[in-house]
């Protein structure tokens, strides 16, 4: 039997805005406006796929509470560099900040992200609930075009508390006078979204686009967002 929700909580990165496309534009542009070619970074996607490496990992860190955010800001691009072969500090800074200044503008959203926000949007409020920061995660909202589907937006930083900590699912509920048992949360990370809303008691989607295998226990699974109109 279908059970009803009376709220919606979504994950941003990764589960509505894509950000491996939105952070591929961005790292594209940086490579040609930082020289990284005549720098001795001869193939473009070397410094993409570092960066995926490298920006998972202080990623993942963070997410298990293991490292500050100014690690991410101001470490991240220096490491980049650094297995590539070009030890430059300052230049890694400037990198990073151009990054968080653009990539956020990009507007590349997840395959279906449009049409099944259309249709939950006169059936559920809707919340994000993010780890992000504050006003990155407000830039990705308003240029991608789908800040006006959510009701709210939590973040780690007003909520007081990072996913997967209960808190700040608990946070998200109160502020959108809805239940545990009345929510469902929809996420890609098994840890943050989907442990994470079971610290909370709320029901969880687990949305895993690349089908990984897992032990976790979860809801319901979806390989794409429109498959969130077969049930709710
Ligand atoms: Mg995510």
């Amino acid at each position: 039997m279908k059970k009803k929700y009376k709220c919606i909580l979504f994950d941003l990165d990764h589960t509505l805005w894509d950000y491996e496309a939105n952070s591929r534009e961005a790292l594209s542009e940086l490579y040609v406006l930082f020289n990284l070619k005549e720098r001795g970074i001869l193939i473009e996607e070397r410094f993409l796929q570092a960066f995926y490496v490298i920006n998972n990992e202080l990623w993942d860190l963070y997410d298990r509470g293991l490292l500050h955010r100014d690690i991410i800001r101001n470490e991240r691009f220096h490491r980049i560099l650094l297995t590539l072969g070009v030890d430059d500090y300052p230049m890694s800074l400037k990198i990073s900040d151009e990054y968080l200044q653009h990539s956020p503008k990009k507007k590349n959203l997840i395959h279906g992200c449009r049409e099944t926000l259309e249709y939950l949007l006169p059936k559920y409020p809707m919340v994000i609930v993010t780890n992000g920061f504050d006003e990155i995660q407000s830039t990705k909202l308003s240029s991608s075009g789908i800040a006006p589907y959510f009701k709210s937006v939590v973040t780690s930083a007003r909520a007081g508390h990072k996913k997967p900590a209960k808190e700040i699912f608990e946070f998200a509920l109160h502020e959108n006078n809805c239940s545990a048992s009345e929510a469902i949360m929809i996420g890609d990370n098994l840890l943050t979204d989907i442990a994470g809303a079971k610290n909370a008691l709320v029901d969880t989607v687990f949305f895993n686009p690349s089908k990984i295998e897992h032990q976790s226990n979860v809801d319901y699974e979806i390989s794409s967002l429109p498959e969130l109109m077969n049930f709710l």
